[in-house]
């Protein structure tokens, strides 16, 4: 048999070649599946009739049922009338309202018979009205019939093809009435009855055409669930796989390298956290498997010295180890800061980034090769192309943002036995996200700042406070603290301004006579810019004016001050990134967000959320709900599940982990795919990955 559903669109009545290549370039629906899995975005329920009474000025679409008791004409100027209509339903009296060829209205209805009224309240002088309200004599109408109407997104381009929401709605309707069979299942009994979920069939259904809210949101559960679910099949699966496919080295002691700078050279105490975490790498490489894990912790949490004594692991073992940065300020900033730390021992760290060129570029790849070379600092780009190592053991990739599923994979694809792997992120990830885009990695946490750290105080200003603000800077300079100033970059498609960079800068020159400045952005050479924040972190200049090349990693501890101009440009994660980059040493430290005074409301939300909180996990849960995970830094190159057609990461949290239960239980029971009982399922994701090219990405 063949399925219905798999049938091209175009064969439908009314749709033909012209508007299937509209749908299925604006909406990527090409068969009659894909029109029924395009879902409305809301309802507007027409089965319930409201009493005037009870109407209030915040509703949506509503229906009463009343009749006109008389009209009301006003001239408006310029040959233009407003009628109203008081309409009564024995509760209280409300108005209709008409604007446009409104002279007319009087004629088109009558007094005194009931009419059904359809539209959106606003309460107006006090009353409660309805401009341009949908009218249709209460007789006419079969209220069971009404039910929940659906509403779809629809583009211009097609609405001038005629495809608007009434449209896809007639099309669906034809379809589903198409459709005698029921439509075929994809969750197993076994499933779907102890969730509670309906069947597909009735899902599909009623998400079009439910009779009421709560079926509605029944056949939003179920398709939420679903999707949800064979996401989280896919990625645990892959996972299993993947860890049965593989070794992993086995780290079987821990020898000089680890204990000697332990015992020797680490100039404080570990924080609890970081030796929970490092106790929980140790644990890993010493099973004979391979590690895949994924470090959160706050900007500050002290991410850095666990990555290097876990590198130190490796080394005590007879590997090499490298770390990657995204950016080559940042390797740049690692190599210095491990090589301090290292001071003293006898252990050799070498750079690679795209600016190591010519004989010393010869030399680091020699000693990889040949082994004498231990720690590797590097950027992403080098380490993914020809770089041999005689026995790479373990990598940390700092910053996991531009790592996605798919790059890792490449790193374990370049041998049989592949090193084990530790990505670090600074911006936290909200549990739901994580289990969505890293589910396959185990996640540590460092939820615990080093000592002595005074959270930062974070206040609002409005540009027009400048001046008072530029006292406060000096007199933090005047006690030998450091001030960050931060401008954005603005791009405008190609080009790339540095205006406000540059009026800043030249402005604080002259508030700031006394004081050096450094100046730094991203145009500038990375020699130049490496010296100008060297000159910085020594200490040489007071002022760091930039634009967010100082987003992640710099570390100077002297400064106290972050000010951020035109705070509205920049999205939560990086405000806290930026707020970061102070608060690191034993002073009292300051984070000042200027704005404009107009701000819109999303904008307010955010600056609101920088001063309530430093708490990143909060921030990045925020940041979740403001934005929707499709726009979040870094989702959208992690190709995974953003291509959910109705489960929502930020809201659905619940369903994540409902989905990932079930799947952890289907994989545990089933690990080699081959159970009888569990075949609809391996089914349906082999179907789903050959349709979906982001899904087999990670095979
Ligand atoms: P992250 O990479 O997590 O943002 P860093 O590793 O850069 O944080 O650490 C921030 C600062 O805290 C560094 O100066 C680091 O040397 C210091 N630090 C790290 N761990 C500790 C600790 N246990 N006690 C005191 N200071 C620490
Ligand atoms: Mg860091």
């Amino acid at each position: 048999m063949t399925d219905i559903l798999q049938q091209d669109i175009q064969y439908m009545a009314g749709v033909g070649p012209n508007r299937k290549k509209v749908l299925s370039e604006e909406l990527g629906i090409n068969t009659l599946g894909d029109l029924l899995q395009y879902y409305p975005y809301k309802h507007i329920d027409r089965s319930r009739i409201y009493t005037i009474h009870e109407l209030t000025g915040d509703m949506p679409f509503v229906q009463v049922c009343g009749r006109i008791l008389s009209f009301e004409s006003f001239d408006m100027g310029h040959r233009k009338t407003r009628v109203v209509a008081h309409l009564s339903d024995g509760t209280g009296v409300m108005d209709l309202t008409w604007f446009n060829y409104a002279k007319d209205v009087p004629k088109r209805y009558k007094t005194g018979i009931p009419y059904i009224v359809f539209g959106r309240p606003t309460v107006y002088n006090g009353r409660v009205q309805v401009v341009h309200p949908d009218l249709e004599p209460a007789e006419n109408i079969q209220l069971s019939d009404m039910g929940m109407q659906p509403y779809y997104n629809t583009t211009e381009k097609m609405k001038k093809r005629g495809l608007n929401s009434r449209a896809l709605d007639k099309m669906t309707k034809t379809l589903l009435d198409l459709l005698k069979q029921p439509i075929a299942e994809t969750l197993p009994d076994f499933i779907t009855r102890p969730n509670h979920l309906i069947s597909r069939d009735e899902a599909l259904r009623q998400i079009h055409y439910p009779h009421n809210a709560k079926e509605l949101e029944r056949a939003r559960l179920r398709l939420k669930f679903e999707e949800l679910f064979y996401v989280q099949l896919n990625i645990l699966r892959y996972a299993s796989d993947h860890r049965r496919k593989y070794r992993g080295y086995v780290f079987s002691h821990i020898g000089e390298c680890f204990n000697g700078f332990y015992h020797n050279h680490l100039p404080f105490q570990l924080t609890e956290a970081q030796k929970r975490v490092l106790r929980e790498i140790r644990k890993d490489t010493a099973s004979g498997r391979q590690m895949n894990r994924l470090l959160q912790g706050d900007v500050g949490s002290g991410k850095t010295l666990v990555a290097l004594m876990t590198m130190l692991m490796a080394l005590d073992n007879g590997y090499q180890a490298c770390i990657m940065a995204p950016t080559e300020i940042l390797a740049e900033q690692h190599l210095r800061t491990i090589s301090s730390f290292l001071e003293g021992m006898d252990i050799s760290v070498g750079l690679l980034t795209g600016m190591v060129k010519g004989k010393r570029r010869e030399q680091v790849l020699n000693d990889l090769a040949d082994g004498t070379l231990q720690i590797l600092v590097g950027t992403h780009a080098v380490i993914e192309d020809t770089v041999q190592f005689a026995r790479l053991g373990m990598v940390v990739v700092d910053e996991q943002h531009r790592f996605g599923v798919a790059q890792r994979a490449k790193l374990w694809s370049k041998s049989d036995n592949p090193p084990h792997i530790l990505v670090m992120t600074a911006t936290p990830i909200p549990r739901t996200l994580a289990m969505t885009l890293y589910g396959d990695l185990d996640v540590s946490i460092i939820d615990e700042l080093p000592p002595g750290r005074k959270p930062v105080v974070t206040t609002h200003a409005f540009d027009s406070r400048i001046p008072s603000l530029y006292d406060g800077l000096r007199k933090q300079m005047q006690q030998g603290r450091q001030v960050y100033v931060v401008f954005p970059l603005i791009e405008e498609s190609e080009r790339i301004d540095l205006k406000s960079l540059e009026d800043g800068y030249a402005t604080l020159c002259q508030v700031f006579p006394e004081y050096r400045l450094s100046k730094v952005h991203g145009k500038m050479k990375a020699k130049e810019k490496d010296e100008e924040m060297q000159r910085f972190a020594r200490g040489e200049t007071q002022m760091l004016v930039a634009t967010t090349v100082i987003e992640v990693g710099v570390n100077v501890p002297n400064a106290s001050v972050m000010v951020i101009m035109e705070a509205q440009r920049f999205g939560l994660s990086q405000l806290h990134q930026l707020r970061g980059r102070v608060g690191r040493g034993a002073e009292q430290s300051y984070c000042i967000l200027v704005t404009s005074p107009k701000l819109a409301e999303e904008t307010r939300k955010r600056i609101d959320i920088m001063c309530e909180t430093n708490d990143g996990f909060r921030i990045a849960e925020a940041d979740l709900k403001l934005r929707g995970p499709g726009d979040l830094e870094g989702t959208q190159q992690s190709g995974m599940a953003f291509d959910l057609k109705i489960a929502d990461i930020a809201r659905d949290g619940q369903i994540v982990q409902m989905a990932r239960d079930e799947a952890q239980r289907i994989i545990d029971a089933d690990p080699t795919c081959q159970s009888e009982r569990y075949h609809m399922l391996w089914d349906r994701l082999r179907q789903l990955r050959k349709t979906n090219i982001n899904w087999s990405a990670i095979s």
